[in-house]
C-alpha cells in the first residue's frame, strides 16, 4: 500500500523511513506542495500525507478521490487547510496527529518571549564582535507579569504550566475552561479583559471563522501600551497590517511570530538568494522588536518521532478498517 507525501523535507524522509519498517508501506515523497496543479502526481496511493501549507480544497479532494485515495493523513495538529465537508462527500477519511508534543510548541513560545525580552540574539552577535556594552539590551522581569493565553488546549495548557513556573499571573480565554488549569490558579476571563490586562498575549487556539484576525485594530486598541504578542498557532489569527500599525505607534512593544498569514510562499524554503516579493513580511522583519521564526515550533526530535509513528499508525488502522485507537485523530 502506497502513501504519497507532499511538502516533504529531508527530515520528514529520515523519520518516516526510520519508523516505516514496522508498517511496511511504500512511501513516495514529493517536495512540492499538494494543490490543484500537483494532485496529478498521485498514482495508486491509498493515502496522501500532507502538512500545514498543502492546499487540500474541494477540487484537490475530487481529484484525489478519482485517483483512488481513501485517506488524507495530516502530519500536524491543525487542519484548517483541509475541506472536511468535501472529504466526507467523497468518502475519504481524514486523520491528524492531535498531540505529538504540545511541549515542543509551548517551549518555542517561551523561547520567543525570552529572546524578545532579554535580547539574547542581539547579545550573541554583539559579544562576538567584542562589543560588551549593555546599552539597548534592557529587559524586564517576567516574575509578577500578567500573561494572557488564548486557547488552553494541549499547547495552551503546557504553556500555562511553564509560565506559572516563572511566577506569572495567568489569564486565559477559551470556549471551554480547563478545570486542572483553574485549580493551578489560571483565571478564565472574557476576551476583552484579557486584552486589557495582559503584559504578554500568546495565541494557542485553532484558526477558524471565530478566531480569524482575533488580533485586529480593535483588539490592539484595548491592549496595554508596550504589550508583547506571541503567535505560534496560525498566521491568520493576526491581521498583519493592523499589527504593523500597532508596532509603528509603539502600542505593540514586541512581536514574536512562528506563523504568518502568507507563509506558504516563504516558509520551509531557502530563499536567501531570491528577491522577496512580499513587502509585508519585509516590513515586519525591519522592526528591531520583531522576531520571526519559520514555523519551527513543532521541530524537535521527540515531536517528529511522534508525528511519524502516529501518522503511520493512523493510516494502518484506517486502511485495515480497524477503529482508530485515538479518536481525536479522526476528523472525518
Ligand atoms: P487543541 O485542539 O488541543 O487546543 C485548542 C484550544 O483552542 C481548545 O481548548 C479549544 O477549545 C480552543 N478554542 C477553539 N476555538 C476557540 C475560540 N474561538 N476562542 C478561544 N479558544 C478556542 O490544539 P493544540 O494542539 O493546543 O494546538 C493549537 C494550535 O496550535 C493548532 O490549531 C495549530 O494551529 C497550532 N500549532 C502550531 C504548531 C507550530 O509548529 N507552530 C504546531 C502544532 C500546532
Amino acid at each position: 500500500m502506497k502513501i504519497a507525501f507532499f511538502s516533504t523535507q529531508p527530515y520528514d524522509k529520515d523519520f518516516f523511513n526510520q519508523y516505516n519498517d514496522a508498517f511496511g508501506f511504500e512511501l513516495e515523497y514529493f517536495e512540492t506542495q499538494l494543490n490543484k496543479q500537483t494532485v496529478s502526481l498521485v498514482e495508486n496511493a491509498i493515502a496522501v500525507c500532507v502538512f500545514v501549507n498543502d492546499k487540500v480544497n474541494a477540487s484537490v479532494i475530487e481529484a484525489l478521490a478519482a485517483s483512488g485515495v481513501k485517506i488524507i493523513a495530516l502530519r500536524c495538529a491543525g487542519f484548517n487547510n483541509v475541506d472536511l465537508a468535501a472529504a466526507k462527500a467523497h468518502n475519504i477519511r481524514v486523520c491528524r496527529v492531535p498531540a505529538y508534543s504540545p511541549e515542543a510548541v509551548a517551549e518555542h513560545a517561551m523561547a520567543m518571549i525570552l529572546t524578545l525580552n532579554r535580547k539574547t540574539h542581539k547579545a550573541y552577535n554583539r559579544v562576538r564582535e567584542q562589543n560588551f556594552s549593555l546599552n539597548g539590551l534592557l529587559g524586564f522581569d517576567l516574575h509578577g507579569k500578567t500573561i494572557g493565553v488564548i486557547g488552553t488546549g494541549n499547547i495552551g495548557q503546557s504553556f500555562c504550566k511553564i509560565l506559572t513556573g516563572f511566577g506569572c499571573k495567568m489569564l486565559a480565554f477559551d470556549i471551554i475552561a480547563n478545570k486542572d488549569l483553574e485549580r493551578m490558579g489560571v483565571e478564565y476571563v472574557p476576551l476583552i479583559e484579557l486584552f486589557e490586562q495582559s503584559d504578554i498575549i500568546s495565541l494557542h487556539c485553532p484558526l477558524n471563522d471565530q478566531t480569524q484576525h482575533i488580533i485586529n485594530e480593535g483588539s490592539i486598541q484595548l491592549m496595554k501600551k508596550g504589550v508583547m504578542l506571541i503567535n505560534t498557532s496560525r498566521g491568520a489569527l493576526i491581521d498583519t497590517n493592523a499589527v504593523i500599525e500597532g508596532l509603528k505607534s509603539g502600542k505593540i512593544g514586541y512581536l514574536g511570530i512562528d506563523v504568518y498569514e502568507q507563509e506558504e510562499k516563504l516558509f520551509f524554503r531557502d530563499l536567501s538568494a531570491d528577491i522577496i516579493q512580499d513587502d509585508t513580511i519585509q516590513r515586519l522583519m525591519s522592526f528591531p522588536n520583531v522576531l520571526v521564526t519559520a514555523h519551527q515550533a513543532f521541530f524537535t526530535g521527540e515531536a517528529l518521532t511522534q508525528i511519524a509513528l502516529t501518522t503511520l499508525k493512523n493510516i494502518s488502522e484506517l486502511s485495515s478498517s480497524n477503529n482508530l485507537s485515538q479518536k481525536a485523530a479522526l476528523l472525518i
